[in-house]
């Protein structure tokens, strides 16, 4: 189901970039996701949405990009994807985002972007206008199996149209990597698992690769979560339970041995593991292409 909303405020501050991606600005341009993911953190009880999988679509939200941005004293990377992938399906219909990436390219503002979906393929071209300042896809991937993809991620295009999406942008100069998490315990933490991805990666134009080796899991959450272990894995509740009760960081268990392996991989084929950020106006970022 799809509703319309207008939004008080699209841009969220950081008080300090982010560790991971440099973030500065956080933006949502919808509140709810049509993804489906079943470990998916945006249900938690403290992001206050009550349904997530209703859409609400932000109507005003590129009126107030502009002035948001217009007023900005400090240039940082405006990051989207965090709370809801910026490349839904309905995003096919309404190019809310691709409308927002050319208002932000229009500011000169760099842009991070994380997404399931090979839809950012679509626009290319801005990307490739926002990147003389700064412009990074991330892919998040965290199996190369289809088929359990379509479990855990139900309604998110395949990994494998990730993969393909990533190429494209590579060859279009666009920084692109993944986010290798979750890697969900007793389902994904194998180094099979793990290979598969590092090698399909590079052999796609991955530039880095940033893991975590669990999930974090805690309250509506978990419950989701929970729920659909009963439905597609029912053994695994019950491991859940015994090994991580209530705890919020629940890491894989043999983590040491898959950090080994997935950073003797990303050392053969040359990924980085943590991602070149923006860094100012006079930003290097284009030498590192
Ligand atoms: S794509 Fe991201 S925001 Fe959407 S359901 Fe999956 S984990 Fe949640």
């Amino acid at each position: 189901m799809i509703k319309e909303i207008r939004a008080k405020k699209i841009l969220s501050n950081l008080k300090n970039p982010d560790p991971w991606f440099g973030i500065k600005y956080n933006m949502n341009l919808y509140r709810g996701c049509e993804h489906g993911c079943i470990y998916c953190d945006s249900r938690s009880q403290c992001y206050q949405i009550d349904n997530f999988d209703i859409i609400h679509v932000k109507i005003n939200a590129l009126e107030l990009l502009k002035k948001e941005l217009s007023s900005k004293r400090e240039k940082g990377t405006v990051g989207t994807g965090s709370m809801s992938d910026p490349y839904i399906p309905i995003e096919k219909e309404l190019r809310l985002t691709r409308e927002a990436l050319k208002v932000i390219a229009s500011y000169y503002f760099p842009v991070h972007v994380i997404t399931k979906s090979d839809l950012v393929v679509r626009d290319k071209d801005i990307l490739q206008d926002i990147n003389r300042i700064y412009g990074a896809v991330s892919f998040t991937i965290t199996t190369c199996d289809d088929d359990l993809a379509k479990k855990i991620e139900p309604r998110a295009p395949s990994p494998s149209s990730r993969y393909r999406a990533m190429e494209i942008l590579a060859e279009a100069g666009i920084y692109t990597g993944l986010t290798m998490m979750p890697i969900l315990p007793f389902i994904e933490d194998d180094e099979e698992n793990i290979r598969c991805i590092v090698e399909k990666a590079a052999a796609h134009g991955a530039k880095y690769i940033i893991p975590s080796f669990g999930m974090t899991l805690r309250d509506k959450q978990r419950a989701y979560y929970y729920k659909q272990l009963d439905r597609l894995f029912p053994e695994l509740r019950r491991k859940y339970e015994v090994k991580y009760g209530n705890q919020y960081i629940c890491s894989v268990n043999n983590a040491h041995k898959l950090i080994g392996k997935f950073k003797e991989l990303c050392n053969r084929y040359n990924i980085k593991i943590v991602m070149d950020k923006y860094h100012g106006d006079n930003s290097e970022q284009l030498s590192l292409f």
